[in-house]
């Protein structure tokens, strides 16, 4: 299943990162768990974000019983993703972003 943490604004996402949180709810399904979006155009981020521009979302980590798993999710996501997003494991969540090399 798919959450939105309460508060998270969805206007303006890009269709990238759309595609991206589709990919995350099948990898987070594949270890067992709901996949819960706890930022996208919302909260606050460094001044050159790509959560601003809506290529970037926050999932949550804290689900996962421990930083291996975690490690784990981050690494399978990447895989699946491939060189135009990059995939960051964060304290206390996974930061996906679309930003194409070319
Ligand atoms: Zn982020």
């Amino acid at each position: 299943m798919l959450k939105l943490k309460a508060g998270v604004v969805a206007q303006g996402l890009s269709t990238e990162i759309m595609l991206a949180v589709c990919v995350a709810q099948s990898v987070y399904a594949s270890y067992g768990h709901d996949c819960v979006i706890t930022s996208l155009l919302d909260g606050t981020h460094s001044s050159t974000s790509l959560h601003y521009s809506g290529n970037a979302v926050d999932l949550r980590t804290r689900i996962f019983e421990s930083t291996s798993v975690a490690e784990s999710v981050a690494r399978d996501l990447g895989d699946c993703l491939g060189a135009d997003y990059d995939v960051v494991l964060e304290s206390d969540h996974i930061h996906v972003e679309y930003q194409p090399k070319r």
